[in-house]
């Protein structure tokens, strides 16, 4: 059984996964090349490492939560990277979202080493990863899913086997290419309600009863005063950020140009939420702020 885990990356969303590992009675032994999160993790519980391989000597898995595919490839891939100084035995469990091709990469060179390896990356964002509620969407072989199961078990309250390596990010782009089409659809249909005098709360009762009905309307609206508790009404501070978002609409186009799949609303989702966030200010507001694309000044 896995007691002992190296943890990489303890920024907004690892930072609280660890500490939810150690509050769950596992050993943590954590690494950041930012020193303030790895004091943060320190304070949390966690055992502080000088390096990635410091950290990873005795574990009996390794989780990461990097920023993007070249940190992950860093990591683990090449001469100095940390699958030459795994232990077989060791488990690999990479939480961040990145290309589905970098993931297959490192689990195929994990493979080639006889090492267990999954990409999970999350679903839920740093409430959940607080909460401990996360979403995980989980490619690889299903024995390796099976022995990460207590660890995640420990992070998040689902967990998927999405299918094999990669599948769990190609989950992940999926669902964020269609929430990002669905919520500039809400915004724009909500819009066009109050553009003829509707009120935006009437307008989102009617059509959460009816077949307009989603998530984004119903469990996020992003119209300001219509739901308590949603980022909209909180002038679009914390939550999910279009700088995030526009990160997963670019995996997404990727994906689909690999695959040669035909995207038209995911391209011009993306080309929307480009346009939104050409402003820094918008980028680090939550992405239900793409309702500010539709809405008109005050008394035009
Ligand atoms: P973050 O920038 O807050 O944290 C990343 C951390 O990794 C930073 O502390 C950074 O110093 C550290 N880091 C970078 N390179 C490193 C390396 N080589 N070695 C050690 N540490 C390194 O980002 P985040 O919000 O925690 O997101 C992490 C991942 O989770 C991303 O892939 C993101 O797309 C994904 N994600 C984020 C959210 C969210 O709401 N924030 C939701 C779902 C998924």
């Amino acid at each position: 059984p896995i007691k002992h885990i190296a943890f990489i990356g303890l920024g907004n969303m690892g930072g609280p996964m660890a500490a939810n590992l150690v509050k769950q009675g596992f050993t943590v032994t954590a690494f950041d090349l930012s020193a303030p999160m790895l004091d943060n993790a320190v304070n949390s519980g966690c055992q502080k490492a000088d390096s990635a391989h410091a950290a990873i000597v005795g574990a009996d898995a390794v989780v990461s939560m990097l920023p993007s595919g070249e940190a992950v490839r860093t990591l683990y891939l090449g001469v100095h990277g940390l699958l030459q100084a795994m232990d077989a035995n060791t488990l690999l469990i990479d939480c961040s979202t990145v290309a589905a091709n970098d993931a297959r990469q490192v689990i195929a060179a994990a493979g080639e080493r006889g090492i267990d390896a999954l990409d999970a990356p999350v679903s839920g964002g740093t409430a959940a990863a607080a909460a401990g509620t996360l979403s995980f969407m989980c490619g690889g072989e299903a024995a390796a899913v099976a022995r990460a199961r207590p660890v995640l078990d420990a992070m998040g309250a689902n967990i998927f086997h999405a299918g094999p390596a990669g599948s769990g990010q190609v989950a992940k782009i999926c669902n964020n290419m269609l929430l990002a089409i669905q919520m500039i659809g809400t915004a724009e249909a909500l819009q066009l309600g109050v553009d003829n005098g509707m009120d935006p709360a009437v307008l989102s009762e009617i059509m959460g009863a009816s077949s307009g009905g989603n998530w984004s309307l119903e469990k996020y609206n992003p119209y300001p005063g219509v739901m308590d508790g949603v980022p909209a009404s909180r002038d679009y501070q914390g939550g999910f950020s279009v700088a995030l978002m526009l990160k997963d609409l670019g995996l997404a186009m990727d994906t689909a140009a690999g695959s040669a799949s035909s995207t038209p609303l995911g391209a011009l989702a993306k080309n929307l939420y480009q346009l939104h966030g050409g402003d820094p200010i918008n980028r680090a507001l939550d992405f239900s702020s793409i309702q500010n694309l539709f809405r008109r000044p005050v008394g035009d």
